[in-house]
């Protein structure tokens, strides 16, 4: 015993603590009233089924650590579904993305609540998807990720608030670490690798000396994970509220250049980072992307768009960052503006982004920013419909004169609308000549 108190247990070993939690308060502290309500009355309907209902996972983690609870997400022993439609059926709520796996959600006017059938998880090889059972609360837990992922909170009233946790979850929580359940959890899923690495560092924790020994160890079976597995969770570490903590660690554990040579994520990924959030400017989820495309070659890249089957928007934010850098490699002395609004406007900003973060050169740097944040904003003072009134003929002549204008107001040689016009005047006496 380590000290005052015991966690009452449901079925499972008794685990002790310092200071024994109350998950009821941590329920009643971290949820709304009427959430509450609605779950002690799907605890009811559950149990008149007879099936024992628990909240579980992230939640129960988020409650433990006082944190905001984003999803509500529930396990039942016995068909979720069933389940799920009588308690739509009694509270007004709506049934949808009902899987083969028996889950489904239920949304009610304030809150969508993810309901699951206990299952147990058999992995057949590394990386492949588990082949997928019924099973008892305990295998439920047994099949997840990481001990403070493993953790549920009874909901059936009699044994309300009652805390489950055969992994020692609490301890973690408490102790602040990310611990795997078993020493082949990466081998089945290496997913979990990227997982790991985003908890630890969005809840400000560390890995298990184990945990971290093993990450390691089999960080190269993250080649075993199918290209829209890791693609899925790569997008789930650029939607962190601080990406390069998780790309940071990444790095110095080995992980991005298993997961494909090449990524790189040093110190100077992290300055120059620091410096672009310190000026006030957006940090996009599709910057990082852009950020660790940057320094390889274009084979490396197109293998980069194959092996995690990017998407038409993600492939292109790859082939246009080594546009951009190839651009801007290119330019020895600083270019007129209308040169770089030329060759950059057609490229997707985060390319760009990236190259005004990461190129060596100040002057390069500084001029990208100048494009970011002037440039490729400027228009002509004058409209289409300014132009079809000064005598521009209808058709493609109208976008040309409109784009030879822009370039101009950018390098400052028309500062006024009259010389814009004046401008149209003399160009429309060249037209005739032009083909
Ligand atoms: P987040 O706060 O990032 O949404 P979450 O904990 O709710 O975190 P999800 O990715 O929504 O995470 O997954 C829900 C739960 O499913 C997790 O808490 C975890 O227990 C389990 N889980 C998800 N992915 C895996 C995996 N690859 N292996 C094992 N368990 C997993």
């Amino acid at each position: 015993m380590l000290g005052t108190g015991t966690i009452p247990l449901i079925g499972y070993q008794e685990v002790a603590f310092g200071v024994p939690p109350s998950a009821e308060t941590a329920l009643a502290d971290g949820l709304p009233p009427a959430l509450l309500d609605l779950l002690a009355c799907i605890g009811q309907v559950a149990l008149q089924r007879g099936q024992p209902l628990y909240l579980v996972g992230g939640p129960v983690r988020d409650l433990l650590l006082r944190r905001p609870v984003m999803d509500i997400d529930l396990v039942t022993e016995g068909d979720a579904v069933d389940l799920a439609r009588a308690v739509a059926q009694r509270f007004g709520g709506q049934v949808s993305a009902v899987s083969q796996f028996l889950t489904a959600k239920v949304r009610f006017p304030l809150w969508t609540v993810d309901l699951a059938t206990a299952r147990r998880e058999i992995y057949p090889s590394p990386g492949a998807l588990p082949v997928v059972q019924p099973g008892s609360i305990h295998d439920d837990l047994a099949r997840r990720d990481f001990t403070i992922n493993a953790i549920a909170i009874d909901l059936t009233p009699a044994r309300w608030g009652h805390l489950l946790d055969p992994f020692g979850g609490y301890g973690d929580v408490q102790g602040r670490l990310v611990r795997i359940l078993h020493d082949r959890s990466f081998q089945d899923d290496a997913t979990r690798i990227l997982r790991a690495l985003r908890y630890e560092q969005r809840l400000g924790f560390a890995l298990e000396a184990h945990t971290c020994y093993a990450l390691k160890r089999d960080r190269g079976f993250l080649d075993t994970i199918s290209g829209d597995r890791l693609r899925r969770e790569v997008e789930r570490v650029f939607q962190e509220p601080m990406p390069e903590r998780v790309l940071g660690r990444a790095h110095d554990l080995g992980v991005l250049g298993s997961l494909f040579p090449g990524l790189q994520w040093g110190e100077e990924h992290r300055q120059a980072l620091i410096r672009w959030r310190e000026e006030g400017r957006e940090v996009s989820p599709l910057l990082f992307l852009a950020l660790l495309a940057y320094p390889l070659s274009l084979e490396r890249a197109e293998a980069l768009v194959r092996r995690l089957r990017l998407p038409r928007r993600w492939a292109e934010v790859v082939r246009h960052t080594l546009q951009a850098r190839e651009i801007v490699a290119r330019w020895a002395s600083p270019p007129r503006p209308s040169q770089v609004i030329e060759s950059l406007a057609p490229l997707r900003p985060e390319a760009v982004e990236a190259c005004a973060i990461l190129s060596t050169e100040q002057a390069h740097r500084q001029t990208l920013r100048a494009y970011l944040d002037t440039w490729r904003s400027l228009r002509p003072r004058l409209s289409a419909m300014d132009l079809l009134a000064l005598g521009v003929p209808q058709g493609p002549w109208v976008g040309r004169l409109l784009a030879e204008l822009r370039a101009r107001v950018a390098d400052g040689l028309l500062a006024t609308e009259e010389e814009e016009r004046a401008y149209v005047r003399r160009r429309l006496h060249t037209l005739k000549e032009e083909p």
